[in-house]
């Protein structure tokens, strides 16, 4: 039957109880069907309340239905919705003014995605040594086990052969080293090098925090050589770690950082930051994007931004942090055949486990509790950044009731 002739079926065929045909079969999902959402908590279609350690993937940053989201995007709504970049665009002045004034950045791109912030940053590395004369250094460095994104060249950077798998000749250009091996990143660095590209906590490869010493030592890389210091703190950043972004606990600045996730609480976002120098060849024509920076989004990511930044937000990020990681520490003491090691920065936490980590993920959906899988057999724990300590603990406690269930399953 051709395409042309195909009459879509009334209704969606149903593929098991638990997915329709209609949605392509990308995703390995969870049997939950979310209505809605207050802070932490997730409320099924049955009316079940899901204590949420997830946090939509590090993307939920304050919770769900924020009182001052919700108003910053109704009230934008009613205004504006998308006018195109071919015009001023004053979210995108005010938004990318107050990023500088909290970082390093002098230039900032919009965009939609993490994927796409990371594509963007590779592309204003190769282009910055293009305009200097350098039209050879194209190459980027990367680390075993990163995560960019599933864009052709963002798949390529990380060098995840199961991801890569079918999908034609992997875009040029990348090498790769171990993470924390910044002598096997110096040794890989040469004539056609652009940039060292790394997430200073890897969360898909598995909760992999680079250590200060091994960003410093990349910084004085990049400084030394001539190249660019990419950091994707798409997953990371965004006070996650209880700094604004998490390169600070290292002293150092990137050249180029990419960022999406918790940026825009829910509302798609992604951003590239820049100095001012590196941004010099990216001039009208070099690079676009439709939806990015569009007012819905800035009026949401500003808003994001002025409570991250309210005083004494990121100390309590820290002190909730601190809760979870004495906690996960007592899990780990209490099932040390379940849990093999706590790992983490802030409310970027993961318990590497030795069962397989779909098993937590599901014994932990049976006690109200949500939770991320990663690499490395890796569960992620990702509460909302306002999550409170009273959260924390219950959190930990329903993780110690699955954890129970396992390893008496194990035992017997
Ligand atoms: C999620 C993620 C990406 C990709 O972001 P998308 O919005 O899914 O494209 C890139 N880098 C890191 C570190 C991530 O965690």
């Amino acid at each position: 039957m051709s395409a042309a002739n195909a009459t879509p079926p009334a209704t969606p065929t149903k593929v098991g109880p638990t997915h329709t045909a209609s949605v392509m079969g990308t995703y390995g999902r969870q049997n939950l069907v979310f209505e809605r959402g207050e802070g932490s908590w997730l409320i099924a279609t049955d009316g079940t309340r899901y204590l949420d350690f997830g946090s939509g993937v590090a993307v939920n940053a304050l919770g769900h239905a924020h009182p001052k989201l919700v108003a910053a995007l109704t009230e934008q709504a009613g205004k504006l919705w998308h006018t195109s970049n071919l015009y001023r665009v004053a979210g995108q002045e005010r938004l990318a003014e107050r990023l500088g004034a909290a970082t390093f950045a002098e230039r900032v791109f919009f965009c939609n995605s993490g994927a796409e912030a990371c594509e963007g940053a590779i592309k204003i590395a190769r282009r910055a040594h293009f305009v200097a004369g350098h039209t050879e250094r194209v190459r980027i460095i990367t680390f075993a086990g990163a995560f960019h994104g599933r864009t052709l060249t963002a798949l390529a950077a990380a060098g995840n052969e199961k991801y890569l798998e079918g999908f034609g000749p992997p875009a040029e250009g990348f090498d790769q080293v171990s993470f924390h091996d910044a002598d096997a990143a110096e040794a890989c660095i040469g004539p056609e090098t652009a940039a060292i590209m790394v997430e200073p906590i890897q969360g898909e490869g598995g909760v992999h925090v680079a250590s200060p010493e091994f960003l410093r030592a990349l910084r004085a890389l990049c400084d030394r050589y001539g190249i660019y210091l990419i950091l994707d703190e798409v997953q990371c950043g965004m006070g996650r770690t209880g700094k604004l972004f998490a390169h600070e606990w290292a002293g150092i600045t990137p050249d180029i950082m990419a960022i999406a996730k918790g940026i825009g609480g829910g509302f798609p976002v992604g951003a590239i930051l820049t100095t001012a120098a590196v941004a010099e060849g990216m001039t009208p024509g070099t690079h676009g994007s439709t939806f990015g920076g569009n007012p819905l989004a800035m009026a949401v990511a500003g808003t994001v931004l002025d409570i991250v930044l309210e005083p004494d937000f990121l100390d309590g990020v820290q002190q909730k942090a601190l809760r979870l990681k004495q906690g996960l520490a007592e899990l780990h003491d209490n099932y040390p055949t379940i849990v093999d090691e706590v790992r983490g920065q802030g409310l970027l936490a993961g318990l590497k486990v030795k069962v397989p980590v779909a098993e937590v993920v599901k014994e932990a959906i049976g006690e109200k509790l949500l939770l991320v899988g990663a690499a490395d057999n890796t569960v992620r724990i990702l509460p909302p950044l306002n999550v409170s300590e009273d959260e924390i603990a219950d959190g930990v406690a329903r993780l110690s009731r699955a954890l129970d269930k396992l390893s008496k399953a194990a035992n017997a």
